[in-house]
């Protein structure tokens, strides 16, 4: 596989064309923000690390009928990918209260939600992806009705194949979120799954395993992801 020119760069990773039309090479970096970018830093090694979780936990999601965008590891930071005209909209399926919604709603952290709860985001860095509903995305025709049930159907599968996968490591999945694209004609999870994109903690001591480390200055970022990566090899 040639590696082609660069295509696009985002926060967290850098999409380069293939001397295949529909293939992409996602690169991981080790570049971390958050806080709508405000916050910037570097996880040192996380770009290897995110790429090796996310191949493990798309080869698993590949393996229980969800399509994905993943192809191959291709090296330690390198993923071989489908390439997607990727759906405007970011999807968060949470299990336990944290983060955007214990904010929207005034709730503590950690509370067991009664069922998952969906949230579409418009993906949107002017308007700091602000929280939408379908009325929003069929207005802006950014899906139809049919892409969008296959979106809400899949995450929910992820959620169910994800959470029982971690639950079997001593991890808790608290919150993610996940995006998809259109592939000759197909709707396919796309993006990364990993610490970044993932709440996740330890099922004895809610020990944070994911990027609030980094967000709130709790130290320990790197081990962090590097026991994530542990226990999914566990
Ligand atoms: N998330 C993400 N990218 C974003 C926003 C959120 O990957 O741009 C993930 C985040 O890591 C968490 C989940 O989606 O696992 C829910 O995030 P939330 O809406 O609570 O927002 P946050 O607290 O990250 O601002």
């Amino acid at each position: 596989m040639k590696k082609g020119k660069k295509i696009y760069e985002g926060k967290a990773k850098i999409l380069f064309d293939t001397d295949k039309p529909d293939l992409v090479i996602q690169e991981f970096k080790d570049d971390a923000t958050a806080f709508d970018a405000t916050k910037r830093g570097t996880i040192e090694q996380k770009g290897v690390m995110n790429n090796e979780i996310s191949c493990a936990l798309f080869r698993l999601l590949e393996s229980k009928g969800i399509p994905t965008h993943f192809v191959k590891k291709l090296s330690e930071r390198e993923m071989l990918v489908k390439k997607l005209d990727i759906v405007m909209v970011e999807v968060t399926i949470r299990n336990i209260s944290a983060g955007g919604l214990s904010k929207l709603l005034g709730i503590e952290e950690g509370i067991v939600l009664k069922k998952p709860v969906l949230e579409y985001h418009y993906k949107n860095d002017g308007l700091h992806d602000p929280l939408i509903n379908d009325y929003h995305i069929e207005m802006l025709g950014l899906a139809t009705d049919k892409e969008m049930k296959k979106i809400k159907d899949y995450s929910f599968s992820v959620n169910e194949i994800l959470k029982d996968f971690f639950n079997k490591v001593g991890l808790k999945l608290v919150d993610f979120k996940l995006e998809f694209g259109r592939h000759k004609g197909k709707i396919l999870l796309g993006d990364e799954i990993s610490p970044d994109t993932c709440r996740l903690w330890d099922k004895k001591t809610n020990e944070k395993l994911d990027k609030d480390r980094f967000r709130r200055d709790l130290g320990k970022i790197e081990e962090a992801y590097q026991e994530v990566l542990k226990r999914i090899k566990s």
